[in-house]
């Protein structure tokens, strides 16, 4: 088996639900598990209806409606295809302009009607075209996570119940991405672009033998190509060096999707469905990867930089676990660390709830917050392998004048992370590309 997920740029229209159908047909031979997205735009205009309804206004709605009637005209498809969805959509709106309730539970249910109706659609185009296929909901084929709406946690007892659901199926089930459901049969998302990852944790279930994303670049470039428009298709990836770049910034996968496949060895591919032929990106596991020092750069803007400086930290334990314990308690996360005898550097990716932190953190040392940074992140497995790279590359940026506020390297050596101000991260990551590709 293979699961097949596209994203929602691959369904904009009804042409590319067309495409996409095809694409799927071609690989039939390999038994297709198919996991979607929902209609380009479609997530953003159901957060937008769910506001607009404590307002009592439903242009929004009126939006989704007419934009999936006209999918289903084009498709040549029954127009009363998704009317339960839209039905259920409206009724649970007009329900919300009177309790006006805005909280992430509400906007979990409210955005997975997007997947629910692309799926529903594209299933019912297969069976129109002479291929067996069923949709499903995540949720309802054993894709359970907590209860944390917005950003819910997968339940690894979920494995075994996809497998039984999944295995044997002799049709193309096409499944809803973005989440799954809680215990209570609520639906829970994995925040935005949970596709990725709903086809990886399906993949890593079902022991397909490969998982493709199907997006609208060819694969995973060395750098943002908005950036560097020399930027190339990176052929071949270890799981370790995708799950660095996923998690510093490269848009094309959800961070956590990488983790599912490497537990399960499970090849990832990145294509593009724009240019179905194109090889794209393969993420294997290391030993597989051909050399090459680096790989990509990646970048962040908008990062803050927490600084804590503090005598206690001097031959003290335990001073970590207290100051970590509280982004713990505000469940928040850090991307870099750095640390000094007496001072400690974190970087977070927003300044929610920043203000709380700092305030707590204030008992164990003076607080300074230092905003509009970047984070530039050089991933390469080859890395290790060449002494003297990271003092040419500190070396180029000297040249250029950039000022650097922090930087780190795990001992796994495969990837440097540094912190410049936001100005000058596009030039940053033009000069390393120039370099070094
Ligand atoms: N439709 C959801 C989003 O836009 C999930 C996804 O596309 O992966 O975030
Ligand atoms: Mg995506």
């Amino acid at each position: 088996m293979i699961v097949m997920k596209f994203g929602g740029s691959s369904v904009k229209d009804a042409q590319k639900f067309l495409e996409v159908a095809e694409i799927v047909k071609s690989r039939l031979d390999k038994k297709p598990i198919v996991v979607l997205s929902a209609v380009k735009g479609v997530t953003d205009n159901l957060i937008k209806a769910l506001s607009e309804s404590i307002h009592g206004k439903f242009d929004s709605y009126k939006e989704i409606e007419a934009k999936h009637k006209e999918i289903l005209k084009g498709l040549e498809l029954d127009q009363s295809t998704v009317d339960d969805e839209l039905k259920e959509l409206k009724e649970a709106l007009d329900v919300n302009s009177k309790l006006k309730e805005d909280n992430h539970k509400i906007l979990d249910y409210i955005s997975f009607f997007g997947e629910r109706m692309s799926s529903k659609i594209l299933s019912a185009l297969l069976v129109k075209q002479g291929i067996a296929s069923n949709y499903h909901i995540s949720g309802d084929i054993g894709l359970q996570t907590d209860s944390n709406f917005g950003d819910a946690t997968f339940l690894e007892s979920s494995y075994e119940v996809m497998h039984k659901n999944l295995a044997g199926a002799d049709y193309v089930p096409v499944i809803t991405g973005f989440g799954g459901k809680d215990e209570n049969g609520e639906f829970t998302t994995f925040n935005r672009g949970g596709s990725d990852y709903v086809a990886s944790l399906v993949g890593a279930g079902v022991r397909s033998e490969e998982i493709q994303i199907w997006t609208d670049v060819n694969g995973v470039m060395t750098t943002d190509p908005r950036i560097v428009p020399e930027a190339r298709t990176i052929p071949e990836l270890s799981f370790a060096e995708a799950a660095e770049l996923a998690f510093f910034g490269a848009k094309v996968l959800h961070p956590k999707t990488i983790k599912p496949a490497m537990d399960k060895n499970i090849p990832v591919k990145v294509l593009n469905t724009y240019e179905p032929e194109n090889p794209g990106t393969t993420i294997v596991p290391a030993s597989n990867v051909q050399s090459g020092v680096m790989k990509a750069i990646a970048s962040k803007k908008n990062v803050t930089i927490l600084n804590l400086c503090s005598a206690r930290m001097l031959n003290a334990y335990g001073y970590l676990a207290k100051v970590f314990e509280v982004f713990n308690k505000n469940k928040k996360s850090v991307d870099m660390i750095t640390t000094s005898e007496v001072n400690l550097s974190i970087t977070v990716d927003s300044e929610d709830k920043l203000d709380k932190i700092a305030a707590e953190l204030e008992k164990y040392g003076n607080v300074k917050i230092d905003t509009n940074k970047a984070l530039v992140c050089v991933v390469g497995e080859g890395m290790k392998q060449t002494p003297g790279i990271l003092g040419e590359l500190f070396s180029i940026l000297g040249k250029d004048n950039i000022n650097i506020d922090m930087i780190s390297q795990g001992a796994s050596e495969i990837n440097v992370s540094f912190i410049v101000n936001n100005i000058d991260a596009d030039k940053v990551v033009k000069v390393l590309h120039k370099a070094f590709f």
